[in-house]
């Protein structure tokens, strides 16, 4: 059976190929602790850590014969929440700092077997699209810090305050309201359909999402897919749209209070970062055209534009990090789907799957969007998005290149990944490089050299989007035993680790950790 194939499939070993395909363990837990519903990366994170909890035996199914078959593998693989503090509130932001963090006490843990690595953010745009002050410091301009080798102007020239908000039981600090109120996809009607279908093929084992069959039944209920090209003045949809790789999921909006996300001193030891001894306050600096050339002598910013740098960010092979959770996520199954359940009172009593029936204490339902029943009334729907991949070619990027003119993520090997798209209404499966390949020549409009560049692969994927608050991560309603965690949206591979790790102090407390207490179902 064929899949998409992206630019993080041959970068596996056969034996993370083989974990990523277990099959169906002969001695399958009928009557696990946790049962969790859905081996993509949320799924996958949290039954690594409601085993890391203590929760009992764990049990994961995938309906498809691969693990992270769909969105959770053909994604960017940026874990950049700083970056976030333009588009996102508070608690979101501090939320993905908590992630960052346990992704780099796993990978340390498990000796490298995630991968990651470090990655410094360039947003580049219009002065005027940015939502904050104050105009950066020019390199000439500046007054030079002791040993500051970069014009750079912290964001934020309040006071710091006691600590970062990540004190409390697991993000700490109490959450501050709603975090997706502006944003540009809560206000759209749904496409048409009466509710989102996954964009698979048909049945819950046809296998991974990317074959090359006809389209699912029911599928593109909007008619063809978009072939938007890139408009000269990027409208804030477009903003949004070709932020390559950092999946913006918001326009600029308000911006937090930069005080409030202030870290303690970074630590300076990344290799081949910028050098600043001046004071870094809420993660982020403002650089004029002449600082990103000195950072990026490649990267050529268009006139009027200046840069946002995050530092000290991270970025994985979504693919391998699924193929680390793995062999550490209990028992794990591929080709099992879920058919229904059986209530008793607000229990979930029984799971039923292509191959009989499961009795778990508790079950987490990590699916994406939220399956029936219970998706009813639920705004929901998936949304495609076009990546690809360039081949390395003749310049130096030590930076992800983000923001409206485009970008992209230097991989370590020299290839840029770029995407991705928002295909608002197209479910099908087919890749268009009409609509992938300007995310190429955008890239080429702020790395010059990187103009006719090999494009060596395309692909797409689905975000699960859910209207409101997100990620989702609530109980089900009315469900006492039963968890729904989806909607990441743009930021799935960012918010993985969180996510385990609130689900699996839930269940083990009984009482949602205060981090994810506004990450609620829409009802
Ligand atoms: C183009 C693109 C780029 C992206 N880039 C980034 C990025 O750079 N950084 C980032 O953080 N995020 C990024 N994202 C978002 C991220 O990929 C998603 O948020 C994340 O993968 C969602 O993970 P998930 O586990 O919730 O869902 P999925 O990956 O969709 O997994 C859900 C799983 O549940 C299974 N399932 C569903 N129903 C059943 C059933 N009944 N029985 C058994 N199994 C079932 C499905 O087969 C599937 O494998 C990107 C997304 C796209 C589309």
């Amino acid at each position: 059976m064929g899949h998409r194939v992206t630019v993080w499939d041959d970068r596996l070993s056969a034996g993370e190929l083989a974990a990523l395909a277990p099959g169906r363990p002969e001695d399958l837990d009928r009557t696990p602790d946790v049962l969790i519903v859905g081996g993509g990366a949320i799924g996958l994170s949290a039954a690594v850590f409601c085993l890391r909890a203590g929760l009992g035996r764990v049990v994961l199914i995938e309906r498809a014969e691969r693990l992270a078959p769909g969105a959770s593998s053909g994604n960017g693989g940026a874990i950049a929440p700083d970056m976030h503090l333009l588009t996102d509130g508070p608690e979101f932001v501090a939320f993905g700092r908590r992630s960052l963090e346990l992704y780099r006490e796993l990978d340390a843990e498990w000796g490298g077997a995630i991968g990651t690595w470090e990655t410094r953010w360039l947003d580049i745009r219009p002065a005027s699209t940015v939502p904050f002050g104050p105009q950066p410091a020019s390199a000439s301009s500046a007054a030079p810090l002791p040993g500051q080798s970069l014009s750079g102007t912290p964001l934020s020239r309040r006071p710091l305050r006691d600590g970062p908000p990540s004190d409390g039981p697991l993000l700490g600090g109490p959450l501050a309201g709603p975090r997706f109120p502006d944003g540009p996809l809560a206000d759209r009607p749904l496409p048409g359909g009466p509710r989102a279908e996954p964009p698979f093929p048909d049945g819950p084992l046809a296998g991974p999402p990317f074959s090359d069959r006809p389209l699912p039944r029911g599928s593109s209920p909007d008619g063809p897919p978009s072939r938007r090209s890139l408009p000269e003045e990027p409208s804030p949809d477009e903003l949004l749209r070709d932020r390559p790789p950092s999946e913006a999921s918001r326009p600029p909006g308000p911006v937090p209070d930069g005080s409030h996300f202030d870290d303690p001193q970074p630590d300076r030891s990344q290799a081949d970062g910028p050098r600043f001894d001046g004071p870094q306050r809420g993660g982020l600096w403002l650089l004029d055209a002449a600082a990103v050339r000195e950072l990026e002598p490649d990267v050529v910013p268009p006139d009027g534009a200046i840069a946002v740098l995050a530092e000290r960010q991270l970025a994985v092979n979504p693919l391998r990090l699924a193929a680390a959770l793995a062999p550490r996520a209990g028992q794990v199954a591929t080709g099992v789907a879920m058919l229904g359940v059986t209530m008793r009172g607000d229990r979930v009593a029984a799971v039923h799957t292509n191959v009989g029936d499961f009795s778990p204490g508790a079950l987490i339902l990590a699916t994406g969007l939220v399956p029936a029943p219970w998706d009813v009334g639920v705004p929901q729907r998936w949304v495609k998005g076009h990546m690809l991949a360039v081949a390395p070619g003749p310049w130096r990027l030590g930076s992800v290149l983000a923001g409206p003119f485009g970008g992209g993520s230097p991989l370590p090997d020299g290839t840029i990944v770029c995407g991705g798209t928002f295909d608002e209404g197209d479910q099908t499966l087919d890749v268009y490089p009409e609509i992938a390949d300007p995310m190429a020549a955008a890239l080429a409009t702020i790395l010059p050299a990187a103009a006719g560049a090999t494009i060596s692969r395309r692909w797409c994927c689905f975000r699960p989007y859910i209207e409101g608050r997100q990620p989702v991560i609530d109980r089900l309603p009315g469900v006492s035993n039963g968890w729904f965690a989806g909607g990441h949206f743009t930021t799935g591979i960012m918010m993985a680790p969180a996510t385990g790790a609130a689900l699996a102090a839930w269940i083990g407390s009984g009482t949602a950790p205060p981090p994810v207490r506004s990450f609620t179902l829409p009802r």
